[in-house]
């Protein structure tokens, strides 16, 4: 192999030459060992980095990072081991030749960063992965040593060329997988499993450079002067080296640990911004279901009062007019009744949709304050605006919904308020709205009505009278009976009366029952005041009977409320029963 500068030994002549004996520097091994180590670590390192890149950008920075790293570090690693051989003659390196080795080192790294850079990576390309990177490695080192230079000829032993080769393979394809395990995980076994391997593959490194530094033999034709041992004049060279190499290797290391800690910082930033994002999700669906009504999605009564306050006061600093149009359906009650409650909440939802396509989109607010009530809030420039939507609302009513296959036709009772001359307040306004709503109902339904003072007054009036009516039944004073005699025409005699309630007021004197038997209905006094009379009517008879009048008889009135409770029977027995 003349032509490539090549010698192996099996061309030696058996005599005439005299084979030297190369020894190994000690502390350069040693770095080179450390050196070793650091880079094996340091790959392992930048294989994290490049996988956990969440930008191609960023990957492709760590994967040529890691190429640089890996390639100064192996480098320095065989450049080391080759300076600490001690060889008994003077030797020098050849610049160019050492020079070339470094892109043998660069592409070889990149072949690696590359290799781990791939998510999954199939047998046979791992194969290929490590052949090539071994090929590498044994090519840089041939490399270094065809630069060295001496008085004697350089010898090769193939057998040990080829173990070098077989071992710079296997340590490659070692190198790719372990970084490749060991690239997910955390804590502390993690990082002692990356010692571990660190330690166990620069011994591999090692083992690979003196396989490779044996299968050179430095031969001097015989005859040549003897030459005692030099000492290794390369020490200096070989710590600057790998002071040089260290401190890149660990700036990398602190490069990739800073990385991963900015990394960390930004996946901890984006976890909060999402815990953020859905807080104020959570807190859109809160706001969302407490303020919207969930069968009609019109705003529900809390909902409403916000609303409202809020227009209420923008109305009374800029001056405006308000209206507020409170609705109830008229016999609602009759349809879950018949149709079932879902088919009533089928209603309920066509009935919203109805009322909001009568109003303005923007500007008028439409709530469902519960059951069947609706309430709007109108600004207004007249009077008359209001009095227009409520007969628009109920022209659209007249419009049939299909239901259960039937086609309903709904009414609606309304009652309307006006800020500023009905009411300052916002309950006020709603109160007042409310009563309206009651004289449109008392008028026979499916009617509108404004507020005016005098259904305050009569309101008030009612509420009094209820209240004093319950004292009366309670003490048992104001109460009485006047008796309408009844006249049988054929024997010419009274033979009945008919008991008549009447109140004593004491501020409004003698009340007929007009005045309250219906406040007495509507707040569930009316089955008391039923047997009240009818005690009184029979004590009164008892009366008459001891005094005469025997064959008498009294008839005496019961409300059409009270008429279908089950304890009437009872009762009446047990007022003609009672002893007097
Ligand atoms: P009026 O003409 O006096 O208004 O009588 P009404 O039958 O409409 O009865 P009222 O307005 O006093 O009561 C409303 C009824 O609506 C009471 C209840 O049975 C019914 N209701 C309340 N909430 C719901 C609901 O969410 N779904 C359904 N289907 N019915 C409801
Ligand atoms: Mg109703």
């Amino acid at each position: 192999m003349d032509w490539l500068g090549l010698h192996f030994i099996t061309e030696l002549p058996d005599s005439g030459q005299v084979i030297l004996q190369c020894t190994h520097y000690p502390v350069l091994v040693l770095l080179a060992y450390l050196v070793a180590c650091a880079t094996s670590f340091a790959t392992q390192d930048m294989a994290e980095r490049v996988s956990h890149a969440e930008r191609p950008n960023r990957q492709r920075l760590w994967r040529w990072l890691g190429a640089g790293c890996l390639a100064a570090g192996l480098w320095s690693v065989h450049f080391i081991a080759i300076l600490a051989l001690e060889v008994p003659l003077n030797t020098h390196y050849h610049l160019p030749l050492i020079l070339i080795s470094l892109p043998i080192a660069l592409a070889t790294a990149w072949l690696v960063m590359n290799a781990l850079s791939h998510e999954q990576l199939s047998p046979w390309r791992y194969g290929g992965a490590a052949l090539s990177i071994g090929l590498g490695i044994c090519g840089m080192h041939y490399m270094g040593i065809a630069a060295l230079r001496t008085s004697a000829h350089v010898f090769y032993q193939p057998q040990l060329i080829g173990l070098s080769l077989l071992l710079a393979i296997g340590c490659s394809l070692a190198l790719l997988l372990l970084s490749r395990h060991l690239r997910e995980g955390s804590g502390m076994f993690h990082q002692l499993r990356k010692y571990t391997s660190s330690l166990a593959l620069a011994g591999l490194i090692m083992l690979l450079h003196f396989t490779e530094a044996r299968s050179i033999s430095l031969v001097l034709p015989a005859g040549s002067p003897p030459s005692a041992l030099v000492p290794n004049s390369h020490l200096q060279l070989g710590l600057t080296l790998s002071v040089i190499s260290l401190l890149i290797i660990a700036s990398m290391i602190s490069a990739a640990v800073a990385d991963k800690k900015l990394q960390q910082k930004e996946r901890d930033l984006r976890r909060v911004n999402a815990l953020l994002s859905q807080l104020d999700q959570a807190r859109f669906s809160l706001l969302q279901v407490a303020h919207y009504d969930a069968l009609t999605n019109l705003i529900n009564r809390r909902g409403f009062n916000q609303l409202f306050a809020e227009k209420l006061m923008e109305a009374s600093t800029f001056g405006g007019m308000l209206a507020v149009i409170f609705l109830d359906i008229d016999h609602f009650k009759r349809i879950n009744d018949s149709l079932g409650h879902d088919a009533g909440d089928e209603l309920l939802k066509a009935i919203a949709g109805h009322i909001k396509s009568s109003t303005r989109c923007h500007e008028d607010v439409v709530a469902r304050l519960g059951g069947d009530e609706f309430c709007i809030l109108v600004n207004l420039r007249q009077r008359d605006e209001a009095q227009q939507m409520a007969r628009r609302i109920m022209q659209r009513m007249k419009e049939p919904i299909e239901l259960a296959g039937r086609r309903m036709v709904m009414t609606t009772s309304i009652g309307i308020s006006i800020f500023p001359d009905d009411g300052e307040t916002c309950d006020e306004l709603l109160k007042n709205a409310d009563l309206a709503l009651y004289q449109s109902k008392d008028a026979g339904r499916n009617s509108l009505h404004f507020f005016s003072s005098t259904l305050k007054t009569r309101a008030t009036l009612e509420l009094q009278l209820e209240e004093e009516l319950r004292n009366a039944l309670r003490d048992d004073q104001e109460l009485l009976l006047y008796y309408q005699p009844i006249y049988d025409l054929r024997s010419a005699r009274v033979t009945k009366l008919e008991a008549l309630i009447r109140w004593q007021h004491p501020q409004h004197g003698l009340l007929a029952p007009d005045r309250f038997i219906n406040i007495a209905e509507a707040n569930g006094m009316i089955a008391e005041l039923d047997n009240w009379v009818l005690r009184k009517a029979c004590e009164d008879l008892a009366y008459l009977s001891r005094q005469g009048c025997g064959d008498l008889k009294i008839a005496v009135n019961c409300s059409a409320l009270n008429l279908t409770r089950e304890d009437l029977p009872g009762e009446i027995e047990s007022a003609r029963t009672r002893p007097r």
